[in-house]
Formats: structure tokens, sequence, C-alpha cells
């Protein structure tokens, strides 16, 4: 029906996988969620191939909980809904099923091949300078692990006999910890440039080392980042920020070059200060996030983006003040002018955005405490986001310790109590706070970074 496909890599696809029968591997139904050994039988009933794939394999081989669990089968996208009622057909660039019970989703993705398409065919496979716009042509279970980015995600279990088939080596790679691309990496990664960022997501995750071939590329080729949808990146940058190791994607991603395609303004600030305050306020701020995440807190962009932004925002903040501004008028100048240069890179969601530039824009109205104005700040929603964004530049020695500490004693104190202190600080001059370096920073109460109700 779909012919002539012209095959990309003929050679490329192992003729014969390594299958490791049930009870020679670790992998147990008893750790596999019921849903997804629910559409796997389905899928199975009704004459399909159905096996577990990817990060769901790779975990539980490792004895981690995995976080989802996808499956690869030879239905189509549309037999596979016609097979679950609780089924939506999702994604252009790459179709997918979902199968939704209740909150959780079992991802079900047919086989994918290598062919491309050729003129008239129904095949739907789009390339451009080497990067594939578009796939969904279908093929064989040989073709689609080799089409997967590393060895270790391209493990099937297959529930037709419980054995692991494994086309890449993966097993090998697992035992050694070791992340390697299926393929030519340099390729692989000109494929799809977010496999760079999936490259050091998974050693992070997973404590692996990038084998030497695949990681060579990675210092040369970031640029290729640029040419990513803006929303496909902020994706992927809650998923490697948001997941318990953030501190060592940031390192990854700086000594790898990445982290200053995506955030050029911090990475100039970075740069330019080796050693200081701000490396010292994104490193803490990323370790306080992934503190919260290991305690079951919650987390939210907005905290997130606000700390990998503000050096810039700050500096822009100071030359605006410099230039006459009134502090209100210069940060919403400063937060404009970065935001709107970040956005055209990373697209963050209004629903993070806003409450980010507010949290920055309180940090200016914190260092005001005559009146009746802390009465009023410490009851604003935000209040608690900008008082741990506050703790945090204290504790980096970028912003007044004692004024953190004084917010910290406010919060705790009675009515009496907090009408005595800021008549006090109402005489009390403003002071601009000490630029310190790092290792100088004063302890203060523990920066959360936390906003209650974010997503
Ligand atoms: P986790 O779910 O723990 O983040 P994962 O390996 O399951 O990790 P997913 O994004 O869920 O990652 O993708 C599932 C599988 O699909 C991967 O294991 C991999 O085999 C394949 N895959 C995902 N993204 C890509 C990509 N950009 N290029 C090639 N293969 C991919
Ligand atoms: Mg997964």
């Amino acid at each position: 029906m779909q012919e002539p496909f012209q095959n990309t890599s003929p050679d490329a696809i192992a003729a014969s996988p390594l299958i490791v029968p049930r009870p020679e591997h670790g992998i147990s139904r008893a750790n596999i969620s019921e849903n997804a050994l629910k559409v796997l039988y389905r899928l199975k009933q009704e004459n399909f191939q159905a096996h577990l794939v990817g990060g769901g394999v790779r975990d539980l081989l490792l004895g981690h909980e995995p976080k989802d669990f996808d499956v690869a089968t030879d239905a189509t996208p549309e037999q596979v809904r016609q097979v679950f009622r609780n089924c939506r057909l999702i994604g252009r660039r790459f179709r997918l099923a979902h199968v939704h019970f209740g909150r959780e989703i079992i991802e079900v993705a047919t086989f994918r091949g290598t062919t491309v398409a050729s003129e008239g065919d129904d095949n739907d496979r789009q390339m451009e300078n080497g990067r594939i716009l578009r796939d969904n042509t279908y093929g064989t279970i040989a073709e689609d692990a080799l089409r997967r980015d590393f060895t270790v995600n391209a493990l099937y279990y297959n529930i037709a006999d419980f054995s692991l088939i494994d086309y890449a080596d993966g097993l090998e790679d697992i035992k050694a910890g070791r992340l390697r691309l299926i393929g030519d990496p340099e390729q692989r990664y000109r494929e799809d440039p977010v496999r760079m960022l999936r490259a050091v997501r998974f050693a992070c995750k997973l404590g692996f080392t990038i084998e030497r071939q695949t990681e060579e590329p990675l210092f040369n080729l970031a640029h290729l980042l640029a040419d990513i949808a803006p929303a496909r990146l902020f994706d992927e940058l809650i998923k490697l920020f948001h997941s318990g190791y953030g501190l060592g994607v940031f390192e990854k991603l700086r000594q790898y070059g990445l982290f200053g395609e995506l955030f050029p303004a911090t990475e100039d600030c970075l740069a330019r200060e080796d050693q200081g305050f701000p490396l010292t306020f994104v490193s803490r701020g990323l370790a306080n996030t992934d503190k919260r995440l290991h305690e079951d807190k919650s987390v939210t962009p907005a905290f997130l983006f606000g700390v990998l932004l503000w050096e810039p925002v700050r500096q822009r903040f100071e030359e605006y003040l410099a230039g006459g501004e009134a502090a209100n008028e210069a940060m919403f100048l400063a937060a404009s002018e970065i935001c709107t240069q970040q956005q055209s890179l990373v697209a963050i969601p209004k629903r993070f955005s806003l409450p980010m530039r507010e949290i920055w824009s309180m940090q200016p109205r914190l260092e005001q405490r005559d009146g009746k104005r802390p009465q009023r700040l410490v009851t604003h929603p935000r209040f608690r986001a900008a008082y741990d964004f506050l703790v945090l530049r204290a504790e980096a020695g970028e912003a007044d310790p004692e004024l953190a500490a004084w917010w910290t004693r406010f919060q705790e104190a009675s009515g009496a109590e907090r009408a005595t202190m800021t008549e006090g600080s109402a005489k009390r001059r403003r002071r601009r706070p000490r630029r310190r370096k790092s290792g100088d920073a004063t302890p203060g109460a523990d920066a959360t970074g936390v906003v209650k109700g974010g997503g």
C-alpha cells in the first residue's frame, strides 16, 4: 500500500536482538502499574504486539520506581483508539495514543520505522536540515528500537512471554551505568536537539556517565537549541529542574554550554562574576528546590524561573535606578526587558510569569518597613514566595541579612510587637546591602522556595 520506501539506514537494524527470558531478568509484574498491565494484556488479546518500553523498563531494571509507563505496539493509533474507550490521540509531530485511567495516563506509541516518505505515499516523516520535524512513519519493533534515543531507553518487556528484548546493548549499558546514544551521536542530536537536554537529564537522574562519543558533540552543538519551539523547551526545563536533581543539571548544562543557549542573559552575568554571589544564589535556589522535592513539598516554575533570571533583572533594575527611575518603575522595566528576551527562547506560560514578576516586584517593596506597609505586604498572596526569595538573596550575600531576619521576626510577632517594629524601622535609614562574595553568606531563616498553590 505504501511503497516505494527508501530505507535510510538498512545496515543499522540489528538482525537478532538479545532476548532475556523471564526467569533471567529482574522485572516482575508486581512492580508494573495495573493500568499499564491492563493495556498490555488488552492489546495482546486483540492480537497486537504489546511491550513495555522506555523509562519504565529502565527504571525497573535499576530498582527505581518508574515515573510513568510507556507502551509500544504494532497497532496504529487509530487501532489503539478502537480497542480502548478511554483513549485520546494526541500530538501532530509525533502521534500517540493516551489511555486514561483516572489520573494515570498510559502512553501507547506505535512502532516507528526508519523509512523516509517518498512523494505520494501515506508515510509521514518530515525532515529539514537533518532535523526530524514530524515522525509518523510506522515500522517494526527492530526499527522502533533504533530510532529511540539512548540504548538504556530501548529495552522492551514483551507481554506475550515476559521476556526482555534488547536490540541496542542497552542491558550492558545499564549494568555499566553508561548513557549512550544509538547510532551516530551528532546525527542523532541534529535530528532532535532536545536529546542533548535529555542526555543531561538522564545522566543526573540515573547517576550515569555519558559515554565519550555521546558526550563529545554536546560541547559544540548547543546552538541547535535555538530552533526548538520555546514551549517544548519550557516543558523540558521543568523536567530538568523539577525532578529533584536540579543543581547537578545546572552544573552539567553550563559545562556543555547548553545553559547559555537557554538563558543567555543569566549566563553573561554568571560568566562575568564567576565565583560571585549570582552563582551562589542560583545554586542555593536550585538546591532548595531539590530539597523540597525530596521532602514531597510543592514547588512552582514561578519561583524557579524567578531564581534563574534574577541576576540579569537585578542588574538592569540597578541601572534604571541609577538612571533616576523610581524603584517600582525600574523593576517593571527591568523585568519586562528580560522577560521579552527570555520568552523568545523559552516560553514561560503567563500563569507562571505573572507570579514570577510579582516575586521580583516585591523585592524593593520589602525594603520599606515603615508605617502600615509591612502589615499590608504580609497579606499579599505572593508574600511568602517573595520572602523566601529575599532570604535566599540574603543567604547568597546579595541582600541585607538583617532585612531578611526582620521579616522573619515580623511574621512571628504579635500585633503589638509588629507595631513597635514598624515604628522603629520608620526612623531607620534605608541601607543598601553590601555585596558579598560566596562563602561569606550569613545564615538566615530557611529559604524554602515555595509558592503555595503553584502548579
Ligand atoms: P522518564 O519518563 O523517566 O522521564 P523516559 O525514558 O520514559 O523517561 P519519555 O520522555 O517518557 O522518557 O519517553 C519514553 C521513551 O520514548 C524514551 O525512553 C525513549 O525510548 C523514547 N523517546 C522519547 N523522547 C525521545 C526523543 N526525543 N528521541 C528519541 N527517542 C525518544
Ligand atoms: Mg516515560
